[in-house]
């Protein structure tokens, strides 16, 4: 299989924050990954503009030291590097105040697709709408892009929607879910609908529960005093979770282009009932002799964030009723691990007399590790002995399929940014989504901090909390094993 490099149109990237952490691990990289792929045209330019004080070559040197950094070794190029740092220009600009943004302007050209990444503060974000504005920087076809946190709430969120709708339309913003530019969570789209297969199956009728997990192992130390603000629901339920469960459950798009996606997505967000008390179960990790725990990380003895929430969510549509979804994520977990299982129902009867072992089929898409598919079917056992079942997966590796272009699978803020630049809002969410989904996600954590919930420790390196065992066992179900 050979990947396919569909060309970009020229164009001027302009990246506020452009020193910051995102833009060095991230966005720079991803850009120098495509350029080696070829995508990046000879009439393209990076422009780094942030409120240090340097001068262009000291800015090349700042990324050439990111890219040596965060590029993946097999992939770094010295010639390679050279020739895209030539295309990398800086301009010191502060957000607040007048500096920098005449000489932005000027170096704006016509005829070229002018896109402008906010990788700063949301504080920040209304600011530099309303400069890019003022400065005629910006123009009707100019398009933003903003990163997480799209607010920390509705009223945050609406806030945010309306600054930056003072300048610019809907069709200009690019708000970045980069779960969405994920190789498999676009895979679950085409699993889902070019495959005849699974579509008929994929129902309350058929499906006996869902479960999405996002684990990981490292814990919140080094960007504490964000988290401890934001917890798990504000962290990764609102955002991530509730985009993967929006793929799941959505009806089939007419046709996959941003606004028909976007609206199938925001009918499910729209259709999900209130979670009650009993259906949440949140925790703080505890300090082992090795590692301090959660409150010792975020420096708040007194912390009341969750580092990990499991939650069971309904969705009140005709495809959905009666098929739960259980969600969860949390940090210092025993395995890093990102999958959504589709639990089907068992067969209704067993006209084989094992009872043991006896196991419904189960499609289990991993985004990490080892990204890819598994169907899990039950097998009689060879040789003879009667009729012993057991379960053996189907098991798809993407990494396997694929080969060695495997190694070109654009991680997702190449391909994000890519699309930044051929105006495609697929994969990213809108406005009216985000807003839908912290009207889903505000009654929950106002209802906690009204009772003053305390969160349940749970042991690093564990699953989490004991209790959220209990959110499944109560409905005869069980998570599965949080393994790598
Ligand atoms: P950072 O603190 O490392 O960098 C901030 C950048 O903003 C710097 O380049 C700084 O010069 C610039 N800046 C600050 N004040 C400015 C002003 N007044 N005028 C012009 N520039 C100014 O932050 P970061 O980690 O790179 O995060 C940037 C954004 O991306 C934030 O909204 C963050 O929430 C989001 N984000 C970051 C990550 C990550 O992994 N770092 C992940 C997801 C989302």
């Amino acid at each position: 299989m050979v990947s396919r490099v569909i060309p970009v149109d020229d164009f001027d990237l302009v990246i506020f924050g452009g020193t910051g952490d995102l833009a060095r691990r991230k966005i720079l990289p991803g850009l120098y990954l495509r350029f080696v792929a070829g995508q990046i045209p000879d009439g393209a330019r990076i422009i780094g503009a942030a409120r240090s004080e340097m001068d262009v070559p000291r800015y090349r040197d700042m990324v050439a030291e990111a890219l040596q950094e965060f590029v993946p070794a097999a992939r770094y190029d010295r010639d390679f590097v050279a020739a895209f740092l030539g295309r990398v220009f800086y301009v010191a600009i502060d957000a607040k105040g007048s500096a920098g943004w005449q000489v932005l302007a000027d170096m704006m050209r016509s005829n070229v697709v002018r896109a402008f990444y906010f990788s700063v503060a949301p504080a920040l974000f209304g600011d530099l709408a309303e400069k890019l504005h003022s400065y005629a920087i910006a123009g009707a076809q100019s398009r933003i892009v903003v990163e997480k946190p799209f607010g920390r709430d509705l009223q945050s969120a609406r806030a945010l929607n309306r600054a930056l709708a003072l300048h610019f339309s809907e069709e200009q913003i690019y708000r970045i879910d980069h779960y969405l530019g994920k190789e498999t969570v676009q895979n679950l789209m085409a699993v889902r609908f070019a495959n005849s297969l699974f579509e008929p199956l994929w129902n309350a009728r058929h499906v006996d529960h869902v479960q999405i997990t996002v684990a990981e192992t490292v814990g919140v130390a080094g960007r504490g005093s964000y988290y401890d603000k934001a917890g798990a629901m504000r962290d990764m339920v609102q955002n991530h979770m509730m985009q993967l469960l929006c793929l799941i459950a959505m009806e089939a798009p007419f046709r996959f282009e941003a606004d028909a996606v976007r609206d199938e997505k925001l009918k499910v967000i729209r259709a999900l009932d209130a979670v009650m008390p009993d259906q949440i179960v949140r925790g703080q990790y505890s300090a082992t002799p090795q590692q301090p725990g959660y409150v010792q990380d975020v420096e708040n003895p007194a912390s009341r964030s969750e580092s990990y929430v499991a939650l069971k969510v309904a969705i009140s549509n005709w495809r959905w009723k009666g098929t739960p979804f259980y969600l969860r994520t949390g940090k210092r977990l025993r395995a890093r691990t990102s999958e959504i299982a589709i639990v089907f129902k068992a067969p209704p009867h067993s006209i084989f007399e094992q009872s043991d072992g006896w196991h419904e089929n189960v499609l289990v898409i991993r985004l990490q590790p080892n990204e890819g598919m598994t169907l899990s079917v039950m097998i009689k056992e060879p040789g003879p002995g009667g009729m012993r079942l057991s379960e053996v997966p189907l098991n798809m590796s993407f990494a396997e399929a694929l080969g060695d272009d495997a190694d070109d699978v654009p991680d997702a803020y190449e391909r994000l940014i890519m699309d930044v630049i051929r105006g495609n809002q697929t994969l990213f969410m809108r406005g009216d989504e985000v807003e839908a989904a912290w009207a889903w996600t505000d009654p929950i954590i106002e209802g906690w901090e009204a009772r003053g919930d305390k969160p349940s420790p749970y042991d690093a390196g564990s699953s989490g909390p004991e209790n959220a065992l209990m959110l499944m066992h109560r409905d005869g179900r069980r998570w599965r094993e949080i393994k790598t």
